[in-house]
Protein backbone atom coordinates (compact mmCIF):
# COMPACT_ATOMS: atom_id res chain seq x y z
CA UNK A 1 0.00 0.00 0.00
CA UNK A 2 1.48 3.16 -0.86
CA UNK A 3 2.59 5.54 2.62
CA UNK A 4 1.32 8.97 2.72
CA UNK A 5 4.20 10.42 4.74
CA UNK A 6 2.78 13.54 6.91
CA UNK A 7 5.68 13.15 9.36
CA UNK A 8 7.12 16.27 10.50
CA UNK A 9 10.76 15.35 9.80
CA UNK A 10 12.60 14.10 9.38
CA UNK A 11 10.51 14.18 6.65
CA UNK A 12 8.90 13.14 2.98
CA UNK A 13 11.36 13.99 -0.15
CA UNK A 14 10.58 13.86 -3.83
CA UNK A 15 10.45 10.05 -4.41
CA UNK A 16 12.58 10.76 -7.71
CA UNK A 17 15.19 12.06 -5.25
CA UNK A 18 14.84 8.82 -3.03
CA UNK A 19 15.78 6.86 -6.26
CA UNK A 20 18.55 9.20 -7.46
CA UNK A 21 20.19 9.06 -4.03
CA UNK A 22 19.53 4.95 -3.49
CA UNK A 23 21.69 4.24 -6.84
CA UNK A 24 24.03 7.31 -6.17
CA UNK A 25 24.55 4.76 -2.48
CA UNK A 26 25.35 1.55 -4.70
CA UNK A 27 27.32 3.61 -7.93
CA UNK A 28 28.15 7.48 -8.07
CA UNK A 29 27.00 8.77 -11.72
CA UNK A 30 28.67 5.41 -13.30
CA UNK A 31 32.20 5.90 -11.52
CA UNK A 32 32.30 2.50 -9.90
CA UNK A 33 32.42 3.73 -6.14
CA UNK A 34 29.50 4.76 -4.17
CA UNK A 35 29.06 8.20 -3.17
CA UNK A 36 29.19 7.01 0.28
CA UNK A 37 32.85 6.46 -0.37
CA UNK A 38 34.65 9.39 -2.47
CA UNK A 39 36.71 11.95 -0.74
CA UNK A 40 34.84 15.11 0.06
CA UNK A 41 37.37 16.49 -2.03
CA UNK A 42 36.96 14.66 -4.61
CA UNK A 43 36.34 16.51 -8.16
CA UNK A 44 33.25 14.36 -8.14
CA UNK A 45 31.81 15.63 -4.49
CA UNK A 46 33.18 19.19 -5.34
CA UNK A 47 31.07 19.39 -8.59
CA UNK A 48 27.85 18.56 -6.53
CA UNK A 49 28.78 20.97 -3.82
CA UNK A 50 28.89 23.58 -6.38
CA UNK A 51 26.07 22.43 -8.19
CA UNK A 52 24.23 22.61 -4.80
CA UNK A 53 25.13 26.35 -3.89
CA UNK A 54 24.52 27.22 -7.87
CA UNK A 55 20.94 25.66 -7.16
CA UNK A 56 20.74 27.38 -3.65
CA UNK A 57 21.27 31.15 -5.56
CA UNK A 58 19.69 30.09 -8.27
CA UNK A 59 16.30 29.24 -6.67
CA UNK A 60 16.43 32.07 -3.32
CA UNK A 61 17.73 34.62 -6.06
CA UNK A 62 21.18 35.03 -3.88
CA UNK A 63 23.29 38.08 -4.96
CA UNK A 64 27.06 38.29 -4.15
CA UNK A 65 26.42 40.07 -1.08
CA UNK A 66 25.57 36.44 0.42
CA UNK A 67 27.14 33.31 1.38
CA UNK A 68 25.58 29.69 0.77
CA UNK A 69 27.10 27.35 3.53
CA UNK A 70 26.37 23.70 4.21
CA UNK A 71 26.89 22.70 7.68
CA UNK A 72 26.18 20.12 10.54
CA UNK A 73 25.11 20.52 14.20
CA UNK A 74 21.30 21.24 13.03
CA UNK A 75 18.86 24.09 13.67
CA UNK A 76 19.96 23.71 17.18
CA UNK A 77 23.50 24.69 16.88
CA UNK A 78 22.45 27.73 14.90
CA UNK A 79 20.47 29.03 18.40
CA UNK A 80 24.06 29.81 19.22
CA UNK A 81 26.54 30.71 16.45
CA UNK A 82 24.07 33.24 14.61
CA UNK A 83 24.18 35.35 18.38
CA UNK A 84 28.11 34.47 18.76
CA UNK A 85 28.81 35.67 15.16
CA UNK A 86 26.33 38.45 15.57
CA UNK A 87 25.82 39.65 18.78
CA UNK A 88 28.84 41.65 21.11
CA UNK A 89 28.20 41.13 24.60
CA UNK A 90 27.05 45.18 25.35
CA UNK A 91 24.58 44.76 22.22
CA UNK A 92 20.50 43.45 22.37
CA UNK A 93 19.09 41.45 19.91
CA UNK A 94 15.59 41.19 19.58
CA UNK A 95 13.79 38.09 19.47
CA UNK A 96 10.07 37.03 18.67
CA UNK A 97 8.80 34.06 20.76
CA UNK A 98 6.27 31.98 18.70
CA UNK A 99 7.18 27.99 20.11
CA UNK A 100 9.50 26.16 21.59
CA UNK A 101 12.17 26.49 18.76
CA UNK A 102 11.98 30.63 19.38
CA UNK A 103 12.34 29.81 22.68
CA UNK A 104 15.56 27.49 22.67
CA UNK A 105 16.82 30.36 20.35
CA UNK A 106 16.45 33.04 22.72
CA UNK A 107 17.58 30.67 25.66
CA UNK A 108 21.24 29.87 23.42
CA UNK A 109 21.61 33.73 22.55
CA UNK A 110 21.82 34.96 26.10
CA UNK A 111 24.81 33.32 26.24
CA UNK A 112 26.09 36.35 23.97
CA UNK A 113 24.62 39.43 24.53
CA UNK A 114 21.52 40.73 25.59
CA UNK A 115 18.17 39.31 24.52
CA UNK A 116 15.22 40.70 24.56
CA UNK A 117 11.64 39.01 23.75
CA UNK A 118 9.67 41.63 21.94
CA UNK A 119 6.51 39.78 21.85
CA UNK A 120 5.25 36.21 22.63
CA UNK A 121 2.62 34.16 22.33
CA UNK A 122 3.35 31.71 25.14
CA UNK A 123 1.07 32.49 27.46
CA UNK A 124 -1.66 31.64 24.73
CA UNK A 125 0.08 27.96 24.13
CA UNK A 126 1.70 29.58 21.05
CA UNK A 127 -1.54 29.68 19.04
CA UNK A 128 -0.90 32.37 17.12
CA UNK A 129 1.52 35.11 15.74
CA UNK A 130 1.90 38.06 17.62
CA UNK A 131 1.54 41.53 16.30
CA UNK A 132 1.79 44.88 16.76
CA UNK A 133 4.57 45.57 18.73
CA UNK A 134 7.87 47.84 18.36
CA UNK A 135 11.26 46.29 17.58
CA UNK A 136 13.83 48.36 19.15
CA UNK A 137 16.08 50.43 16.70
CA UNK A 138 18.99 49.73 18.12
CA UNK A 139 18.61 45.91 18.24
CA UNK A 140 21.67 44.22 16.14
CA UNK A 141 18.91 42.29 14.38
CA UNK A 142 15.59 40.32 15.30
CA UNK A 143 15.21 36.65 15.21
CA UNK A 144 11.94 35.09 14.03
CA UNK A 145 10.73 31.25 13.97
CA UNK A 146 9.41 32.02 10.06
CA UNK A 147 7.33 28.51 10.70
CA UNK A 148 6.97 27.22 13.86
CA UNK A 149 6.82 23.22 13.22
CA UNK A 150 5.21 21.97 16.33
CA UNK A 151 2.18 24.38 16.99
CA UNK A 152 1.76 24.77 13.44
CA UNK A 153 1.78 28.65 13.03
CA UNK A 154 3.67 30.71 10.17
CA UNK A 155 4.94 33.98 9.50
CA UNK A 156 2.69 35.22 6.75
CA UNK A 157 4.30 38.55 6.68
CA UNK A 158 7.07 40.25 8.59
CA UNK A 159 7.04 43.17 11.09
CA UNK A 160 7.29 46.50 9.95
CA UNK A 161 10.85 47.51 10.89
CA UNK A 162 14.24 48.30 9.49
CA UNK A 163 16.29 46.13 11.99
CA UNK A 164 17.55 43.08 9.53
CA UNK A 165 16.46 39.72 9.76
CA UNK A 166 17.61 36.79 11.39
CA UNK A 167 15.46 33.73 10.63
CA UNK A 168 15.18 30.11 11.55
CA UNK A 169 13.28 28.38 8.33
CA UNK A 170 13.80 24.96 9.40
CA UNK A 171 10.59 23.35 8.66
CA UNK A 172 9.25 26.33 5.04
CA UNK A 173 12.48 26.85 3.86
CA UNK A 174 12.12 26.75 -0.08
CA UNK A 175 8.53 26.57 0.44
CA UNK A 176 7.77 29.90 -0.59
CA UNK A 177 9.46 33.26 -2.31
CA UNK A 178 11.54 34.68 0.20
CA UNK A 179 12.52 38.15 0.26
CA UNK A 180 16.12 37.83 1.19
CA UNK A 181 17.31 41.11 1.21
CA UNK A 182 15.58 41.48 4.61
CA UNK A 183 17.58 38.89 6.25
CA UNK A 184 20.96 39.06 7.18
CA UNK A 185 21.37 35.53 8.09
CA UNK A 186 18.76 32.49 7.32
CA UNK A 187 19.27 28.80 8.70
CA UNK A 188 17.17 25.58 7.83
CA UNK A 189 18.13 22.11 9.58
CA UNK A 190 17.49 20.07 6.32
CA UNK A 191 15.50 17.78 7.57
CA UNK A 192 12.44 19.11 6.57
CA UNK A 193 11.76 20.40 3.07
CA UNK A 194 14.82 20.14 1.94
CA UNK A 195 17.03 17.04 2.57
CA UNK A 196 18.68 13.97 5.20
CA UNK A 197 19.26 15.25 8.54
CA UNK A 198 22.69 15.86 9.44
CA UNK A 199 22.45 18.81 7.03
CA UNK A 200 21.77 22.20 7.68
CA UNK A 201 21.92 25.49 5.12
CA UNK A 202 22.62 28.68 5.97
CA UNK A 203 22.03 32.00 4.07
CA UNK A 204 24.38 34.58 5.46
CA UNK A 205 25.45 38.17 4.32
CA UNK A 206 28.68 38.57 4.49
CA UNK A 207 28.93 42.29 5.94
CA UNK A 208 27.35 41.03 8.65
CA UNK A 209 30.04 38.75 9.83
CA UNK A 210 33.18 39.97 11.28
CA UNK A 211 31.66 42.99 13.97
CA UNK A 212 32.02 40.96 17.44
CA UNK A 213 35.15 41.03 19.17
CA UNK A 214 35.08 37.51 20.97
CA UNK A 215 37.35 35.32 19.67
CA UNK A 216 35.24 32.40 17.96
CA UNK A 217 36.48 28.56 17.46
CA UNK A 218 37.15 28.16 13.95
CA UNK A 219 34.39 25.80 13.91
CA UNK A 220 32.05 27.76 14.64
CA UNK A 221 33.30 30.79 13.19
CA UNK A 222 30.90 31.08 9.77
CA UNK A 223 34.03 33.26 8.00
CA UNK A 224 36.00 29.97 7.99
CA UNK A 225 33.33 28.12 6.03
CA UNK A 226 33.19 30.46 3.72
CA UNK A 227 36.77 30.58 2.91
CA UNK A 228 36.79 26.72 2.38
CA UNK A 229 33.82 26.28 0.65
CA UNK A 230 31.79 23.88 3.28
CA UNK A 231 34.97 21.93 3.50
CA UNK A 232 37.19 23.59 5.90
CA UNK A 233 36.11 19.60 7.54
CA UNK A 234 34.61 16.78 5.79
CA UNK A 235 30.84 18.00 5.41
CA UNK A 236 27.81 15.93 5.23
CA UNK A 237 28.55 14.75 1.67
CA UNK A 238 25.62 12.38 0.98
CA UNK A 239 23.23 14.77 2.69
CA UNK A 240 24.62 17.50 0.49
CA UNK A 241 24.21 15.37 -2.18
CA UNK A 242 20.80 14.83 -1.48
CA UNK A 243 19.43 18.45 -1.20
CA UNK A 244 21.18 19.06 -4.13
CA UNK A 245 18.71 16.42 -5.99
CA UNK A 246 15.70 18.32 -4.01
CA UNK A 247 16.98 21.53 -5.06
CA UNK A 248 17.02 20.57 -8.82
CA UNK A 249 13.31 19.08 -8.21
CA UNK A 250 12.74 22.34 -6.92
CA UNK A 251 13.64 24.21 -10.00
CA UNK A 252 12.66 21.49 -11.75
CA UNK A 253 9.20 22.18 -10.45
CA UNK A 254 8.91 25.51 -11.22
CA UNK A 255 10.97 27.10 -8.34
CA UNK A 256 9.50 29.01 -5.25
CA UNK A 257 6.22 30.92 -7.09
CA UNK A 258 5.30 27.08 -7.88
CA UNK A 259 6.05 25.51 -4.65
CA UNK A 260 4.27 28.19 -3.13
CA UNK A 261 1.11 27.50 -5.34
CA UNK A 262 0.96 23.95 -4.27
CA UNK A 263 1.23 24.33 -0.65
CA UNK A 264 -1.56 27.24 -0.36
CA UNK A 265 -3.71 24.54 -2.15
CA UNK A 266 -2.92 21.36 -0.01
CA UNK A 267 -3.15 23.68 3.15
CA UNK A 268 -6.57 25.18 2.07
CA UNK A 269 -7.61 22.07 1.16
CA UNK A 270 -7.09 20.19 4.86
CA UNK A 271 -7.80 23.43 6.91
CA UNK A 272 -11.31 23.23 5.04
CA UNK A 273 -11.99 20.15 6.04
CA UNK A 274 -11.00 20.96 9.74
CA UNK A 275 -13.20 23.48 9.51
CA UNK A 276 -15.63 21.81 8.38
CA UNK A 277 -15.64 18.52 10.38
CA UNK A 278 -17.50 18.27 13.24
CA UNK A 279 -15.11 16.05 15.04
CA UNK A 280 -12.05 18.07 14.83
CA UNK A 281 -10.51 21.33 15.61
CA UNK A 282 -7.99 23.77 14.59
CA UNK A 283 -5.69 24.87 17.19
CA UNK A 284 -4.05 28.09 15.98
CA UNK A 285 -6.82 30.81 16.97
CA UNK A 286 -5.95 33.44 14.41
CA UNK A 287 -6.36 31.80 11.19
CA UNK A 288 -4.27 34.18 9.08
CA UNK A 289 -1.50 32.49 11.04
CA UNK A 290 -2.01 28.83 10.08
CA UNK A 291 0.71 27.18 8.61
CA UNK A 292 0.78 25.51 5.57
CA UNK A 293 3.73 22.99 6.19
CA UNK A 294 2.32 21.73 9.48
CA UNK A 295 -1.17 21.65 10.22
CA UNK A 296 -2.46 21.54 13.63
CA UNK A 297 -5.80 19.86 14.70
CA UNK A 298 -7.24 18.19 18.11
CA UNK A 299 -10.79 16.32 18.35
CA UNK A 300 -13.35 18.59 18.69
CA UNK A 301 -14.58 19.75 22.67
CA UNK A 302 -15.98 15.98 24.23
CA UNK A 303 -14.94 13.98 21.64
CA UNK A 304 -11.16 13.50 22.81
CA UNK A 305 -11.51 9.62 23.72
CA UNK A 306 -11.93 8.64 19.51
CA UNK A 307 -7.82 9.67 19.62
CA UNK A 308 -6.89 6.74 18.92
CA UNK A 309 -9.22 5.50 16.80
CA UNK A 310 -8.44 8.24 14.61
CA UNK A 311 -4.65 7.33 14.36
CA UNK A 312 -5.17 3.77 13.65
CA UNK A 313 -8.23 4.72 10.59
CA UNK A 314 -4.92 7.06 9.05
CA UNK A 315 -2.98 4.00 9.73
CA UNK A 316 -5.19 1.77 7.57
CA UNK A 317 -5.30 4.31 4.75
CA UNK A 318 -1.57 4.14 4.76
CA UNK A 319 -1.47 7.79 6.31
CA UNK A 320 1.59 7.88 8.21
CA UNK A 321 3.06 10.58 10.82
CA UNK A 322 -0.19 11.99 11.80
CA UNK A 323 0.21 11.91 15.75
CA UNK A 324 0.90 15.45 17.13
CA UNK A 325 4.49 16.55 18.59
CA UNK A 326 4.71 15.22 22.23
CA UNK A 327 4.69 18.10 23.78
CA UNK A 328 0.85 19.18 22.28
CA UNK A 329 -0.69 16.51 21.94
CA UNK A 330 -3.70 16.23 18.91
CA UNK A 331 -2.57 15.36 15.42
CA UNK A 332 -0.61 17.36 13.50
CA UNK A 333 -0.29 16.96 8.98
CA UNK A 334 3.27 17.89 7.90
CA UNK A 335 2.64 18.97 4.09
CA UNK A 336 6.08 19.99 2.95
CA UNK A 337 7.08 20.63 -0.99
CA UNK A 338 7.40 16.84 -1.67
CA UNK A 339 3.58 16.00 -0.97
CA UNK A 340 1.29 15.74 -3.46
CA UNK A 341 -2.37 17.39 -3.13
CA UNK A 342 -3.34 13.63 -3.61
CA UNK A 343 -1.73 12.32 -0.41
CA UNK A 344 -3.87 15.16 1.54
CA UNK A 345 -6.85 14.29 -0.22
CA UNK A 346 -6.54 10.86 1.35
CA UNK A 347 -6.04 12.77 4.52
CA UNK A 348 -9.06 14.54 3.85
CA UNK A 349 -10.97 11.49 2.81
CA UNK A 350 -10.32 9.74 6.38
CA UNK A 351 -11.29 12.81 8.29
CA UNK A 352 -14.50 12.34 6.10
CA UNK A 353 -15.11 8.97 6.40
CA UNK A 354 -14.11 9.06 10.54
CA UNK A 355 -16.97 11.85 10.88
CA UNK A 356 -19.40 9.31 8.91
CA UNK A 357 -18.85 6.57 10.99
CA UNK A 358 -17.80 8.57 14.74
CA UNK A 359 -20.11 11.53 14.28
C1 LIG B 1 13.16 20.86 13.66
C2 LIG B 1 13.39 22.26 13.99
C3 LIG B 1 14.52 22.68 14.71
C4 LIG B 1 15.56 21.72 15.24
O1 LIG B 1 16.35 21.29 14.22
P1 LIG B 1 17.62 20.36 14.47
O2 LIG B 1 18.21 20.29 13.10
O3 LIG B 1 17.10 19.04 14.97
O4 LIG B 1 18.50 21.01 15.45
C5 LIG B 1 14.68 24.03 14.95
N1 LIG B 1 13.79 24.92 14.50
C6 LIG B 1 12.69 24.55 13.81
C7 LIG B 1 11.73 25.59 13.34
C8 LIG B 1 12.46 23.21 13.54
O5 LIG B 1 11.37 22.85 12.84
Amino acid sequence: MKKHNFSAGPAILPASVMEQAAQAAVDFNGIGLSILEISHRSPEFSAVLDEAEILVRDIAQLSEDYAVLFLQGGASSQFFMTAMNLLNDNEMAAYVDTGSWSAKAIKEAKNFGKVEAVASSKEQNYTFIPKGYEVPANAKYLHLTSNNTIVGTQFHSWPETKVPFVADMSSDIFSRPIDVERFDLIYAGAQKNIGPAGLTLVIVRKEALGKVSRNIPTMLDYRTHISKKSTFNTPPVFSIYVAMLTFRWIKANGGLQAMAKKNAAKAQLLYQEVDANPLFTGTVTDKADRSHMNATFVMAPGKEELQASFLDMCKEAGCVGVKGHRSVGGFRASIYNAMDIGSVQVLVDVMKGFAEQYG
